[in-house]
């Protein structure tokens, strides 16, 4: 299972990096097409409906083709220049020399003896019979009522011999209706004038069943015959290419047009009776398994990201389910075995469980991310005993298939294995990583932790029963159902329901890691997709999660880890270290990457054995590595061993290398505010990056930098009073734009610090001292009154209400009086509370919850408008807005850094806004620099938007003159 999981992520990498080159092959193509210059330049003709080369809305071309063709590009130095042809006339063009170069075209095409084609197939296809998706009459291999259609042929397409074959060995005859172009095609089937249409396995139309599927076509890039010299360059570029990427092919195909085996399938007959028929599925769940499944009390209806992903299903797929809610969860295999239930919606499956209780199970929709939790300072046994929960049977069984040695002891349910852990009757416990984000707390054990290096991820299934009846129907309708749905569909089921989404990666994070290895991971390719045929897994998390050199964590990880140790042990000291292997750059060079990796990994298990109980620890990039501990348990002897000999075989011959490391170290004293991880690992990198090659002493603390700091401190307090007296502190307004209009409908008031000299001193250099000292709270109110000040006035000038919008800071919630002071400012102005919006920060919401959604509530209650800012740069999930009367959502600008290369963060941005939207609150989003950026917002339906891109903050008299 784990090897599996390993090529799988492999693909899954392959795929993203693939990706990111479509990506920016889009923007290479434009590039090319403008670019005069003396490089040889190809004519590459492309047609409207082009499978291969696409158009997007402003008009750049992107796909398989493009990308494809780039790639040669790039390694034969040429340049193209893309024109547009009728479909029927393109060979024609190629012949006459007004093209030099057309994609996918087949190789036993009518013209076939007039054209050049690579020696290698460049593209995988079939031919498909598509009937239109609300025909009834016919379904998939359903020859019998296939028999007799009147088809409709694309005679440009060349299609015709599979069809031909097709037809011959099912048995059937046809009458063939010949069509210009595909558009005419579609246009026939679309008006019943055809029943069925011959289309290539590459096109991606919509409103459409596949009844059935031909064979596959070889095709490739072609040139016209008079020009062997063109295919000549292209046949020397492309063998070279598959060379060093022999499955580059089937990894393209699986990122334009998907695993072809999984979605070239309809629904047979059989499939659409059963469904047809209505039969209620009985599907057992567990009502007490919050967020994963449960009973929601409000509704008494089945919840959680089961409940979300089966009615994906149900929609998808026209099936009905009916919920049986089970609080012993062992009792719902029982059911299903004996029949008093169908299904199960979400679980691990395997042989031995769907031997023992009489099951099938469907293909895998969802993977989940199981945490392994031990305790402090101790390494996990080989022979180890392990608390599950009495009623995750499949749990039971994946760790008995996956560590036999490992001996399995009972409790009632998660608590109480906790405890057990806890208490030293067992050695470790697995618990799903999306209950240690909700409901279990493992602060609230003192000698837990979090296992590192050993997270596992669990395929989910559902499991189907045998004595359901038409069980094996019923399996391949889910099959295919899952199939159909992409996995974001299901991923999002559990972002919504749990996952903290600030945690997630985003794709160029995950990638960049993995470039030195992609050549290594296309090969890899063919491989899995034998198994993705057969089972199909979406792991991104764990992905994402293991530094696939070393198998220790990564960064990503590891800051994660290592924050929450950080805010859930307030009152410990921990230090940072940072380590990297002096002049790895030359040991790669010399040795090569293998033996480099080679080095890597034995520098990751040597950190392994000595702070495996004591610390976590993961590689950061390229020959660093990170180490976060308590700093009670360091002692500076430990890092010694890290730089001893290293022996390798080299060229048959065993060598071995001595190699030596820096180490820098930042200590985090206990009791104090605990920043960001990356800035205490920024530190220790700063203190390692200062030690000299030369120097004797490889270990550097980052010292002076602390004492810096402190002296800076205090001349800050020693003059903050003074200079709030004096006016110093300024309020500067940052307008608020409402996207779909482009007006400016509101503004954020942000402090600045302006010393007598002019110097401006930015809030990030104060506010977090003043939060320490206390000082924020009158700086605040300061800050409350010079604002309400200035509404009166233009109140008073008969200015246009504009709401504005303050900063909250944390401190605030402990005090007694800050609605009393706030509400006496607001009388003293006569300001309208609606129109006076308070910002409270995600890390509000994070700490000591119970107390902040008191004090939110009460910003509500008082009148006062009330918004979430940075969401999703901190703590707190989706899930706690639902108790929360918040009107806006201001997401982080920490979103929009990459949303232009990261599919993934605008996919959560997308979510983000529309689970607001669903709950009714207003989204605004921080930080928007590019106009690209506000488009993309903007077509998501964000409500608002606030950014350099409009206006910095500026003076209040300065935005007073925009209003
Ligand atoms: P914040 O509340 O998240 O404020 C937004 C910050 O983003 C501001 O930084 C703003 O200048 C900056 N910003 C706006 N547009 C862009 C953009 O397009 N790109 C980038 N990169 N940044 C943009 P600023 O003014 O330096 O404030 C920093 C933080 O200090 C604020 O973050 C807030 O947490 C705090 N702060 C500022 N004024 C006050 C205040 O009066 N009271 C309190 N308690 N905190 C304040
Ligand atoms: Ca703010
Ligand atoms: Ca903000």
């Amino acid at each position: 299972m784990r090897k599996f999981h390993g090529r799988c992520s492999i693909v899954t990498i392959a795929i993203m990096v693939l990706v990111l080159t479509a990506l920016s092959a889009r923007v290479f193509a434009a590039e090319q097409q403008e670019k005069k210059d003396e490089k040889e330049k190809i004519t590459v003709g492309y047609t409207p409906y082009d499978p291969m080369i696409k158009e997007d809305k402003d008009g750049n071309l992107y796909g398989y083709g493009v990308t494809y063709l780039n790639e040669l590009a790039r390694r034969a130095g040429w340049t193209y220049k893309f024109v547009k042809v009728n479909e029927s006339e393109r060979i024609e063009k190629l012949l006459n020399g007004d093209i030099d170069l057309l994609c996918g075209i087949h190789k036993d095409c009518a013209q076939k003896d007039q054209l050049l084609f690579c020696k290698e197939t460049t593209a995988l296809e079939y031919g498909m019979l598509a009937a239109l998706k609300n025909n009834t009459d016919i379904f998939f291999d359903d020859f019998q009522h296939i028999n007799g259609k009147k088809i409709g042929i694309n005679t440009s397409s060349d299609l015709e011999n599979a069809l031909v074959r097709y037809a011959k060995e099912n048995g059937i005859s046809y009458e063939p209706v010949y069509f210009d172009d595909y558009e005419s095609l579609q246009e026939a089937l679309n008006n019943k004038t055809i029943d069925i249409m011959l289309v290539s396995s590459l096109r991606d139309i919509d409103n459409i069943k596949y009844v059935g599927k031909t064979y596959s076509i070889p095709e490739s890039f072609a040139v016209s015959g008079n020009n062997p010299q063109l295919m000549d360059k292209l046949n020397k570029t492309d063998l070279e290419l598959k060379r060093e990427q022999p499955f580059y092919i089937a990894a393209l195909h699986e990122v334009f047009f998907g695993v072809p085996y999984q979605k070239l399938t309809g629904i047979t007959r059989e499939e659409y009776e059963y469904v047809s028929s209505e039969p209620t599925i009985k599907v057992a769940y567990n009502s007490d398994s919050y967020p994963i499944e449960y009973t929601d009390e409000k509704t008494n209806k089945y919840a959680g990201v089961y409940a979300e992903t089966m009615e994906l299903i149900s929609q998808e797929s026209g099936l009905k389910f009916e919920y049986i809610p089970i609080k012993d969860f062992s009792k719902a295999w029982e059911m299903v075995r004996d029949g008093e239930a169908d299904i199960i919606a979400g679980s691990y499956m395997d042989r031995e469980l769907a031997e023992k209780y009489h099951m099938l199970y469907s293909q895998s929709y969802l993977s989940e991310e199981y945490t392994i939790v031990g305790r402090k300072g101790e390494e996990i046994p080989e022979n180890a005993v392990i608390a599950l929960p009495k009623c995750f049977v499949e749990i039971q069984s994946y760790f008995q298939s996956e560590e036999p040695k490992w001996e399995i002891k009972e409790y009632k349910d998660i608590t109480t294995c906790l405890e057990a852990v806890n208490e030293g009757e067992a050695d470790l416990t697995a618990v799903n990583s999306v209950f240690l984000q909700t409901v279990y707390n493992l602060s609230n054990y003192e000698q837990l932790r979090i296992v590192p290096n050993m997270t596992r991820t669990i395929p989910i299934y559902i499991g189907i029963g045998e004595n359901t009846q038409n069980a094996s129907v019923l399996k391949s309708i889910l099959d295919k159902t899952i199939n159909k749905i992409p996995e974001e569909k299901f991923q999002k089921c559990v972002t919504e329901n749990a996952i903290n989404i600030s945690y997630k990666p985003t794709i160029w994070e995950v990638v960049r890691q993995f470039i030195p290895h992609i050549l290594l991971a296309i090969s890899a390719v063919i491989v899995a997709v034998a198994y993705i045929i057969s089972k199909r897994e979406k792991h991104y998390k764990h992905l994402a999660l293991t530094d696939s050199v070393t198998g220790l964590w990564n960064e990503v990880k590891f800051n994660k880890e290592a924050q929450e140790l950080l805010e859930k042990n307030q009152e410990q000291a921990y230090i940072v270290i940072t380590i990297d292997i002096n002049k790895f750059k030359f040991i790669n060079n010399d040795f090569g990457v293998r033996i480099g990796d080679n080095i890597l990994k034995t520098l990751g298990k040597r950190i392994q054995e000595i702070f495996g109980g004591v610390g976590i620890y993961a590689r950061e990039a390229a020959d660093v590595f990170m180490i976060m501990m308590a700093e009670k348990d360091y002692r500076e002897e430990m890092l010694r061993p890290l730089g001893k000999e290293i022996s390798f075989e080299n060229a048959g011959k065993r060598q071995s290398y001595r190699i030596t490391i820096k180490a820098g170290i930042c200590v985090i004293e206990a009791g104090g505010e605990r920043k960001d991880i990356s800035r205490y690992v920024d530190q220790a990198s700063m203190a390692r990056k200062n030690i000299k090659e030369s120097a004797s002493e490889n270990i550097a603390y980052y010292d002076e930098k602390i004492k810096k700091r402190i002296a800076q401190e205090i001349a800050i307090e020693n003059k903050m009073e003074d200079a709030l007296l004096k006016g110093e502190f300024q309020v500067y307004l940052q307008p608020k734009y409402y996207l779909p209009t482009g007006e400016i409908v509101g503004a954020e008031a942000l402090v600045r610090w302006v010393e007598p000299s002019g110097k401006i001193i930015p809030p990030d250099n104060f506010i977090p001292l003043f939060e320490r000292n206390g000082f924020i709270i009158q700086v605040d109110f300061y800050v409350y009154e010079q604002v309400m000040k200035r509404m009166q006035k233009w109140k008073q000038e008969g200015r246009r209400q504009i709401c504005v919008s303050v900063n909250v800071s944390r401190v605030h919630v402990r005090t007694y009086d800050f609605f009393q002071r706030l509400n006496e400012l607001i009388e003293k102005y006569q300001i309208p509370k609606e129109y006076f919006e308070l910002e409270l920060t995600e890390t509000i919401m994070g700490s000591a919850q119970g107390m902040t959604k008191d004090f939110i509530q009460e910003c509500k209650k008082q009148g006062y408008k009330v918004s979430i800012d940075d969401f999703g740069s901190g703590y707190s999930s989706l899930n706690l807005l639902k108790d929360l009367p918040v009107d806006i959502l201001k997401i982080d600008k920490g979103f929009l850094d990459e949303t232009a290369e990261s599919e993934r963060s605008s996919i959560i941005v997308e979510q983000v806004v529309e689970m607001a939207k669903k709950m009714k609150i207003g989204t605004l989003c921080e930080g928007v620099e590019t106009l690209k950026q506000a488009e993309f917002l903007k077509g998501i339906g964000c409500d608002m938007a606030q950014g350099y891109l409009f206006s910095k903050p500026i003076p209040m008299e300065e935005f007073e003159k925009m209003i």
